[in-house]
């Protein structure tokens, strides 16, 4: 039996694991694909504090280092439930059941689909939800981004970087995203701004994408836009369904727990994006991971 089991690998259940080991617990981290959380799909962090800019994937290396180094353990199994023992907690895997004195929960969140008629079937073939693994597919061509928010527009500045075209196609007529990135795209001649306008059609040829259409929310027009690639940047979902019947959610789906990441069964916590909350940032996520680990090692000690 651990001490302290961690679900979740990115920024809050690393930084988690550093704080639970640090304090001289055994910790152990279980992550389903690969260390790092949504952070690794950022091309550029530039608003982590000490750190002027950094990407996503490096930091991710660094973290998950500094969390081995301090013997981390790290499992890569994906946890489907969790329930409460004599002693503390089982989680079952797909490769066994995990026990531990106290848990952290630390799932992250996914993105949202954008929910076109085709979407799916384009994925690999002109839809993409990640710029950094796929924006090389599309090289000197026509692309857009849709979405408002900083993965939107941190995407649309790496796309700039090599696509012939970037649309940036946003709901609103503001960005949710910060007012630094809206100003480095818009000096950019090769971006524009597609602003009060959705997308309502996917159209292909050949198998591949070849066009969106976009729909003017003011005026009700509709337009064909040719774009070789589509990125999808418009939101993210929790990862939450596996432990809902552990611990309390909210209508959203996300962990209730306030910023003491206590959740609403004793000797659970709750860290990141999967938490109910107003800012989710990576300095927010790292936060969450050092409240909730020593929060879990007081539980752990029975203070
Ligand atoms: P987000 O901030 O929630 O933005 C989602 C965007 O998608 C919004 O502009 C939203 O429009 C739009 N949207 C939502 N549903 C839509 C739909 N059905 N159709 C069209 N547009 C839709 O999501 P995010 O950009 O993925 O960022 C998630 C969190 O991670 C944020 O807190 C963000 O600041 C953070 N983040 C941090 C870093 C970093 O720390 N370096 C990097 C990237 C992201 P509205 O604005 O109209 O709602």
């Amino acid at each position: 039996m651990t001490d302290i089991l961690i679900i979740g690998g990115g920024t809050a259940g690393l930084t988690a694991g550093i704080y639970a080991a640090r304090a001289g617990k055994s910790a152990t981290i279980l992550e389903k694909a690969a260390t790092g959380g949504q952070i690794v799909y950022s091309p550029m962090v530039e608003n982590y504090p000490g750190i002027p800019g950094i990407s996503g994937a490096e930091y991710s290396e660094r973290l998950t280092a500094q969390a081995e180094a301090l013997g981390v353990a790290i499992e890569y199994d994906e946890a489907y439930a969790a329930d409460r023992t004599a002693d503390g907690f089982a989680v079952t895997g797909d490769m066994g059941t995990y026990e531990a004195k106290a848990l952290i929960l630390a799932t992250g969140t996914v993105h949202r689909d954008l929910g076109a008629t085709g979407e799916e079937e384009l994925v690999g073939c002109g839809v993409s939800y990640c710029a950094v693994c796929d924006g090389a597919f599309y090289n000197d061509r026509a692309v857009a981004v849709v979405g408002g928010g900083n993965t939107a527009l941190q995407d649309a500045l790496f796309l700039a970087e090599t696509c012939k075209s970037v649309a940036i196609v946003h709901r609103r007529d503001t960005f949710r995203g910060e007012a630094k990135l809206v100003k480095q795209l818009a000096a950019r001649p090769n971006v524009r701004f597609v602003l009060n306008s959705t997308v309502t059609a996917l159209h292909t040829e050949g198998g591949e994408l070849s066009a969106i259409t976009v729909k003017d929310t003011v005026t009700g027009n509709e337009t064909e836009l040719p774009v070789a690639g589509v990125f999808v940047a418009v939101g993210q979902l929790p990862q939450t369904d596996a432990f809902r019947t552990l611990t309390e959610t909210d209508d959203a789906g996300y962990f209730v727990a306030g910023e003491d990441c206590t959740g609403t069964v004793p000797g659970v916590f709750v860290a990141g994006d999967c938490r109910a909350k107003e800012v989710r940032q990576l300095t927010t996520a790292a936060a969450d991971g050092a409240i909730a680990a020593l929060a879990a090692c007081r539980y752990v000690d029975g203070l």
